[in-house]
Formats: C-alpha cells, sequence, structure tokens
C-alpha cells in the first residue's frame, strides 16, 4: 500500500490510458517502408461486428502473452518496459557517479544501490522494522494505541484510519484535512462477504497468508494462527462499516464536514485533537469525514477491542507495508498472496523494476525531470497541445448541439468546458526533493523517509493557498485524470507513446483515436459524466443544472449502466454498471467528440485508404489500439470488485455498439453480437 499524497481516494483509479510516444524514440523506420502497424495486429477472423476488441489486437495478442512475472500485459506495458530501460540507465549512471551529497542524482544512485542489494537486505532480516514492532508489542493502553497508529500514519502504513489534506470538495480554494474509510489488508470490503467460490478461496488464503507472516515475524505456529484470526476479525468488523465501490463515487454522501469536536462525538471515547497532533495535524479545528459510520465503528472498536488485537493489527499491517523491502522471505511471501493468488502471476517481477517503481512512489518528479529532459520533445508536446484544442472545440460543438439539454445550462457547461486547464507532458515546476534524506545503509527504511516525507508534504498543505500547478501523477506514468477540484486535465508524457510507431509516423486516425478519444476526449468528458458533472467551472461541489435536465441527463446515465450490468465477463460475475458509469460515459464521450475533431482533417476528408482502411476504420482501429491488453482471470476478478473502469473489452465493444459511425465503417448489421437496435444505443455527449 503506497501512500499518494495529493490526489483524492476516489481520483487514484484514474484511468489506464493508451497514448502515443514522442519523436525521440529510438529505431523508428521512414513511414514508406514500415508496415502498417494496425493491420499488423488484426485478428480477421474475427468479425469486427462481433468482437470488435480481438478483431482489432487479436493477432497482437497471439504475439505477446502475458509473460509469467505479470497479470496483464498490453500496449501500456510495452511503452512501461521503454521507460523502465530508460530509467535503469540514469540509475545504474547514479549510482556510478560520485554525485554531490544531498543532489538529486546521490538519491537516485543511493536508492537504486540500496534497493539492488539483495545480499545486504536478506541480511538484514526484519531487523529495519525492530524498532517499530517493539513500539506495538509495548503497548498498554489505548492511548498507547492511538500513539502507535498516529506514528504508523506518518510512515505510510494503512494503520485503520485515512487522514490526508485535499481541495475541501464544496471550497477549492481552501485546502481541508479529509478522513476516508481504511485499513484493510484485502483490496475492499466485498472480499470480506462475498459468496462465491473465488472469494472464498482468497478468504481462506488471506488467512493462511496472515500466519505466514507472523511467523516469519518470529512468532510460534499457535500464537501466528490467533494473531491471524485477531486480524481477521478486526478487519472484518472495518469491511462491514466500509461502503461499497459505487457509494463512493457519490460527493455528496462522502461530503460530511464537522468539527473535530464533532469527531469526538462521532467516536465516543476516542479524543481526536491530541490525537491530530501526534499526525501533524493539530491545527486542524474542520474535518471532511467521507464516511462517519467507518470512523463510529473505528472508534468503537479502539474503545471494546482486545489490546492483543490491536497488537495483532498494527504489526501485520507494518510487515505488509514493507514486507517487498525486507528479506526475501517476507518478500516471497507476500507475492505468493498480492501477486499469485490475488493476481494470477507466476513469478516476481525482476527486482530491478520493482526498485524502480519503489523510487517511483519515493521520488518520481526527481525522475521526471531526468526523463522528459531526455526524451520529450517541445515538438510533441506542442502536437499534442494543439490536438487538446481540437477535441475541445469538438466538445463545444457537441453541446450546443445537444438536443436534451437547455440553453442555460448549456451556457454554464460551456464555461465549464472552456476552464477547463490543460496540463500536457510534465509540470512547470518540479518538487523539491532536498529534505528527504536517502542513504545505502537500509532499502526499507529509505521506503520509510520517503513515506514520512511524502506524509509531510501532504499536511503541510492545511491552511496554505491551493497550488493549482501541483501534477498528481509524474510524466513518466502511462495514465492521465481529471481532477474536478480543479476542474483540469492532466496528460503526463509517457501516455503519448506508441510503442514501434514514431510519432511522426503516426497518421491523424490512429491520433485521434488513440489519443483524442481514449485520453483527452475520456479526461474532458470525466469533467461531464455523472460524478463530475455535479462540480462547477471552479471545481467546487455546487449543482448548476436545471432540474429538469439533470434528469433528462440521469435518464441517459441510467442507460449506460443497464448496457454494462449486462455484460458477463467471468464466472458470474458481470460489469458493476453503477460503480463505472463514469469511466462508460467518459468512453463513450471520448469516442464521438474527438471523432467529430478527426471529421475536420484532411485525412478524413481526403478518405484514402491506409493498409486498405479507411481513415473512419483507422480512427476506431487507433481508440481499439488503447485498449490492447489482456490480464489473467484473477486480475480481471479483482477489478469486477475494485475497479471503477471496465475490462479493456468492454471499454471498446461497449460504447461503440453506441456510436452510429461505428456501424457504418464496418457494416455492422443486425444478428452481429454487438448489434444494438437504434432506440437502445445510448447518447449521452
Ligand atoms: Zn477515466
Amino acid at each position: 500500500m503506497t501512500f499518494s499524497p495529493s490526489l483524492r481516494p476516489w481520483l487514484l483509479a484514474a484511468p489506464l490510458l493508451g497514448l502515443a510516444f514522442g519523436a525521440c524514440q529510438s529505431g523508428g523506420t521512414s513511414a514508406s517502408n514500415q508496415p502498417d502497424l494496425l493491420t499488423a495486429n488484426l485478428d480477421t477472423t474475427v468479425r469486427p461486428g462481433d468482437d470488435f476488441y480481438s478483431y482489432a489486437n487479436g493477432t497482437w495478442f497471439k504475439q505477446h502473452p502475458i509473460p509469467a512475472s505479470e497479470s496483464n500485459w498490453g500496449i501500456g506495458k510495452e511503452v512501461q518496459n521503454e521507460i523502465y530501460a530508460r530509467l535503469r540507465k540514469l540509475n545504474e549512471e547514479a549510482a556510478g557517479a560520485k554525485a554531490t551529497p544531498g543532489s538529486v542524482q546521490q538519491k537516485i544512485g543511493d536508492f537504486w544501490a540500496a534497493g539492488m542489494d539483495s545480499t545486504g537486505i536478506n541480511k538484514q532480516g526484519v531487523a529495519p522494522l525492530k524498532a517499530e514492532l517493539a513500539r506495538i508489542q509495548a503497548m498498554q493502553s489505548l492511548a498507547d494505541v492511538q500513539a502507535a497508529i498516529a506514528h504508523l500514519q506518518t510512515m505510510g502504513v494503512n494503520a485503520l484510519i485515512g487522514p490526508y489534506v485535499g481541495q475541501d470538495a464544496k471550497n477549492s480554494e481552501k485546502m481541508a484535512l479529509q478522513l476516508w474509510q481504511s485499513g484493510l489488508g484485502l483490496p475492499n470490503r466485498d472480499y470480506y462477504f462475498n459468496k462465491d467460490a473465488r472469494t472464498k478461496n482468497i478468504r481462506q488464503e488471506y488467512s493462511n497468508h496472515l500466519v505466514k507472516m507472523f511467523t516469519l515475524l518470529g512468532q510460534d505456529a499457535a500464537t501466528a494462527q490467533a494473531s491471524a484470526g485477531r486480524v481477521v476479525q478486526l478487519e472484518t468488523k472495518l469491511a462491514a462499516s466500509s461502503r461499497k465501490l459505487e457509494a463512493l463515487r457519490d460527493p455528496y454522501a462522502n461530503y460530511n464536514k464537522m468539527a473535530v469536536s464533532g469527531l469526538d462525538k462521532l467516536t465516543p471515547g476516542v479524543s481526536w485533537k491530541p490525537w491530530l497532533a501526534q499526525m501533524e495535524l493539530g491545527r486542524a479545528d474542520t474535518v471532511i469525514v467521507g464516511q462517519p459510520e467507518f470512523y463510529r465503528e473505528a472508534g468503537r472498536l479502539l474503545t471494546s477491542a482486545p489490546l492483543d488485537d490491536w497488537k495483532a493489527y498494527l504489526q501485520w499491517q507494518l510487515v505488509h507495508a514493507f514486507a517487498p523491502t525486507l528479506s526475501q522471505d517476507f518478500d516471497n511471501e507476500n507475492f505468493r498472496f498480492y501477486g499469485t493468488i490475488l493476481q494470477g502471476a507466476k513469478q516476481q517481477r525482476p527486482r530491478w523494476k520493482r526498485v524502480l517503481d519503489a523510487e517511483e512512489n519515493a521520488m518520481g518528479e526527481a525522475l521526471g525531470q531526468l526523463f522528459v529532459k531526455e526524451y520529450f520533445t517541445p515538438e510533441t508536446k506542442a502536437r499534442y497541445e494543439k490536438l487538446t484544442e481540437n477535441v475541445v472545440a469538438s466538445f463545444r460543438d457537441h453541446i450546443n448541439a445537444l438536443d436534451w439539454m437547455s440553453d442555460s445550462t448549456k451556457q454554464k457547461a460551456l464555461v465549464k468546458l472552456a476552464k477547463i486547464t490543460r496540463k500536457v507532458g510534465y509540470p512547470d515546476k518540479w518538487k523539491d526533493y532536498s529534505s528527504l534524506q536517502i542513504d545505502r545503509s537500509s532499502y526499507a527504511q529509505n521506503v520509510m523517509r520517503a513515506n514520512l516525507w511524502a506524509y509531510r508534504y501532504n499536511i503541510n498543505k492545511l491552511g496554505k493557498p491551493v497550488d493549482r500547478t501541483e501534477w498528481g501523477m509524474t510524466p513518466q506514468t502511462y495514465n492521465a485524470y481529471y481532477n474536478p477540484s480543479n476542474n483540469e486535465i492532466v496528460l503526463p508524457a509517457a501516455i503519448f507513446a506508441i510503442p514501434g510507431l514514431m510519432d511522426a509516423n503516426a497518421d491523424d486516425a490512429i491520433i485521434y483515436g488513440y489519443a483524442g478519444a481514449s485520453t483527452i476526449g475520456h479526461e474532458l468528458t470525466h469533467g461531464f459524466d455523472d460524478e463530475g458533472s455535479q462540480f462547477d467551472d471552479k471545481g467546487n461541489l455546487r449543482n448548476w443544472w436545471t432540474k429538469k435536465d439533470r434528469q433528462l441527463f440521469q435518464q441517459r446515465v441510467n442507460g449506460i449502466v443497464r448496457q454494462f450490468n449486462d455484460y458477463t465477463v467471468l464466472d458470474s460475475l458481470h460489469i458493476n454498471g453503477k460503480a463505472t458509469a463514469g469511466e462508460n460515459i467518459a468512453d463513450l464521450g471520448g469516442i464521438v467528440i474527438a471523432l467529430d475533431a478527426f471529421k475536420k482533417t484532411e485525412q478524413y476528408k481526403k478518405g484514402e485508404k491506409i493498409g486498405g482502411l479507411t481513415p473512419l476504420q483507422r480512427y476506431f482501429l487507433g481508440y481499439a489500439l488503447g485498449w490492447q491488453t489482456t490480464q489473467r482471470d484473477e486480475r480481471l476478478a479483482q477489478a469486477i470488485l475494485t475497479d471503477v473502469h471496465s475490462p479493456a473489452q468492454f471499454r471498446i465493444n461497449g460504447p461503440f455498439a453506441d456510436v452510429p459511425e461505428f456501424y457504418e465503417a464496418f457494416g455492422v448489421k443486425p444478428g452481429d453480437k454487438l448489434y444494438r437496435p437504434d432506440s437502445a444505443r445510448v447518447k449521452i455527449w
């Protein structure tokens, strides 16, 4: 569990989106002698009207099976692989350089060297956690438990509560202390209660995992069993008072502002002011509680659960947080449960990649700064800024043309659209890591100090003006997001990469489908999905719709909820239409909006075929390229329970079935599996 300081929890599940890399990519060839990327990926034994996902990507999937060390594989992973290779080079150079102490290069080099020193790490065993484990073991009172929890928070351990500082949803000019439901060892509440065989097995394996971890901590068999039982019991109670995935998407229901004294009333017997002071948050006088019933239960457990339960629970959460940084026995057991049982991966990813992941969490922007300097040119940045502008213009046309929205709401929607801040590529201002200490003595302790640094970086925002220039993702992240409080889209550089295709050689159809629809149009639409549309142009949770327009919008949302509820994915698991509605709306919106932007290009107007494909066909294939990804059943099952995104297959087949031009481009007819009659097609934006 990594500590994520800058985003609201419901932003963390940001979309995994596909985009293309810059003209700086090595090994490019000229357009004329390069085989057409889209044609090469096709599986023409599948009819596009039956399963466009497999038609578009089938040959690629056959050529790129999921590696044993992965639970999914696809274009994003290929992009990531290139980034890993580049970052590795930067790290090895830094480790070998005689860098100035305190410089970014010294920190990168030492983080890498300590992380790669598996011999030293194995020798240390659990020693890096000794002091923390002893503190937990010595607890004698509720006050001690609270002090331990407070301390663990600052280290990035997922211990019971989840405090962070973020913009007040109803006043985006103010930073506010927020408390979100937290503290579970399984991915979310459903894992503690679902009755299907798959989940039951995971619960059993979770208990086994807990026993093994306690054994590794030195407990005898009987004690380890008892400790595991205590953890499961405590977490199950927390899970019972935790909200479901779809319930977390209601911004009003998850906004409960109160004085800190009000929090005391919610949790009789627990005094928050001194507790928050231990978390370096003593200056907070109000707090926004996401899920009051969770905190009521947490308070009840604090004052009633036996001390030994808390000892077991906190030791578990501590060792869980740092297991990947400890000796091989901890690392392997952690992987066995979280990698293999939960996600289906067969073997650990190479150590060097995992160290880079940890370094990304620790000081991602330091890496990003080096990364974009070498690999993201001003020309590429300009191309995607221009593309963003064109997609925004098309969105404007779409709003104007809506037949269900009144003029007064349209005016407000247009203002909101115009005010969306567009961050493309990388931040103008970088995080300053000068106060972060990194050395070669202990990998785990480097990670601990980095977590503490991130914790303080976040909570120090309380009472300060909002910094709207900040980025919540690094430029080397293959992803993007919309942040409603800033009314902004954030598009990291890495998302503009297509492996094996130089940016300059990519035709507009690919770029508009891959980047314009699946990322830019998608993120813009998030400002107008069922959740984002409740925030106004200034980023405040405030209604700007007429009642009638909101009803008509909701009817359309209900249509897409029904459409996706009908998709069965695995066993009896089907997509959660309500939980994924925002993403599905954004996918559909991105496709139709970027399509109309594409229709203004020369390529579309000329209508010439490339690789035997019309511009319109290439547009849809370009979009499908962004979802060129497959996953193991285990991971798919996890995604259904925890991810607000639909699986890749349905991010293509679902929205395409609603778009008339798709039928036109591929001659889709009644009887084809994806065919939906006109009356059933969803149209929102
Ligand atoms: Zn999204």
